[in-house]
């Protein structure tokens, strides 16, 4: 069965892109710890991140790289913190996360906003690309 990520890949599932490439794809967590929560994937389904090809798992870190930055941009925050998890969605991801304080990197602390803000959260970050 694919992944919930490979479904918003194919457009099955909706979701606030903010950047993509032909291997790559960034758009925002639905349930962030914070405004700006973005998630960058593989589009080839793989479970752990470390089960990746060298060369692979090195393009995701440029291209999520590329995505911070322009995040850091975006949204005031202190700096970007980044953590790869994935015991809820077996499909690679790397968060990357606006931070104000350390209780930001805790994925027990969420943020609500409304589909408008994420429109405009997507919208800023993909400005600053
Ligand atoms: P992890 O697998 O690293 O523990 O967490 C998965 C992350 O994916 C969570 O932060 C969760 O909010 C996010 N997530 C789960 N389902 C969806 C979805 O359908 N759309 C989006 N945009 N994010 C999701």
């Amino acid at each position: 069965m694919s992944s919930i990520f490979t479904k918003i890949i194919s457009g099955e599932i909706p979701a606030y892109k903010v950047a993509e490439n032909d291997d790559f794809l960034a758009f925002l967590d639905i349930n962030p710890n914070a405004k700006g929560h973005t998630l960058c994937i593989p589009k080839k389904e793989i479970n752990k991140i470390f089960e990746m090809e060298e060369e692979h798992y090195l393009k995701l870190m440029k291209f999520s790289r590329e995505v911070a930055i322009a995040l850091e941009k975006a949204i005031p925050c202190k700096r970007i913190g980044m953590a790869v998890v994935g015991l809820e969605v077996p499909h690679v991801h790397v968060h990357l996360i606006p931070l104000q304080e350390m209780d930001d990197m805790r994925f027990s602390k969420k943020e609500k906003l409304t589909p408008e803000e994420f429109v405009e959260v997507a919208d800023a970050i993909k400005s600053k690309l």
